[in-house]
């Protein structure tokens, strides 16, 4: 059985104290239910080095939000995956809807971060979903497999390993409005089959699909008990250890349930 992952996505969100106090108490929580899921937590960059440090002596990694695909050097703004390894990160989500839609990103140079990315010791989380018009117009399909075979193209079986692939209809982001069990099923059992397509059922069988639209306590049991969904990628609920708390209380329900 694949074992149960839930993702904390801050976003732009937090300042150095409350990001702070809020690592220290998923860090509680996670220590309280025992190690029997994995969680993460990826907050801005200027906090990350700060959250580790709250972290340590819990099982809770830590994830960036984004990376740049070249070694250190001449990139203004950029972050390399070598500074993220070095700060103690475990993740980097790579192809949040936010930055397909909001700063261009294509499948392109989505691939070309997760290529750097596992060519280090640093795991990914690669979002991919599709718009609302798109399932309207029975596209939702096609979409995921555009967004598969670009994001991962070239690589091969061999870091599947470090790669976990977080569904996510744009239309349930920040919205409130999620995907009905049978949608994510459905969407996760694709992925699934496409992964199968090109990797043989051996490697499809261990990789982890997240899903991640408006996961909040009320909808992640059932969500999770999925069987092909693994985990949870979750945004707004992830930024208060009261919405948080219930959420990793729903995986360990599950992983518990087998
Ligand atoms: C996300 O942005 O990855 C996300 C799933 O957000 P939310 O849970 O707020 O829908």
């Amino acid at each position: 059985m694949r074992r149960l992952f839930v993702a904390g996505n801050w976003k732009m969100n937090t300042n150095l104290a409350s990001g702070k106090e809020l690592a220290k108490a998923v860090a509680a929580e996670a220590t309280r239910l025992g190690d029997v899921i994995d969680v993460a937590v990826c907050p801005p960059f200027p906090y990350l080095a700060s959250v580790k440090t709250e972290l340590q002596g819990s099982k809770v990694k830590l994830g960036a939000q984004n990376v740049w695909f070249a070694a250190p050097g001449a990139f203004t703004g950029e972050t390399a995956v070598e500074m993220l390894t070095d700060v103690g990160c475990s993740w980097v989500i790579l192809g949040h809807s936010e930055r397909r839609q909001i700063l261009g990103e294509k499948d392109e140079l989505i691939n070309k971060k997760i290529a750097a990315a596992t060519s280090e010791d640093l795991g990914v989380i690669f979002c991919i979903g599709e718009l609302l018009e798109d399932r309207q117009a029975a596209r939702t399909e096609a979409v995921l497999e555009t967004q598969l075979a670009g994001g991962l193209a070239n690589l091969d079986a061999a870091v599947m390993g470090q790669i976990v692939i977080a569904y996510e209809p744009v239309w349930a982001i920040g919205t409130g409005v999620t995907a009905s069990p049978e949608q994510a099923e459905g969407a996760h059992a694709f992925i699934r089959g496409w992964l199968t397509k090109q990797y043989g059922a051996k490697v499809a069988d261990g990789v982890r699909i997240l899903y991640g639209g408006s996961v909040k306590a009320d909808n992640a049991e059932i969500l999770l008990s999925q069987p092909n969904v693994d985990g949870a990628l979750v945004g707004g609920a992830s930024l208060t250890a009261a919405q948080f708390g219930p959420i990793l209380q729903a995986a360990a329900k599950c992983a518990a349930a087998g």
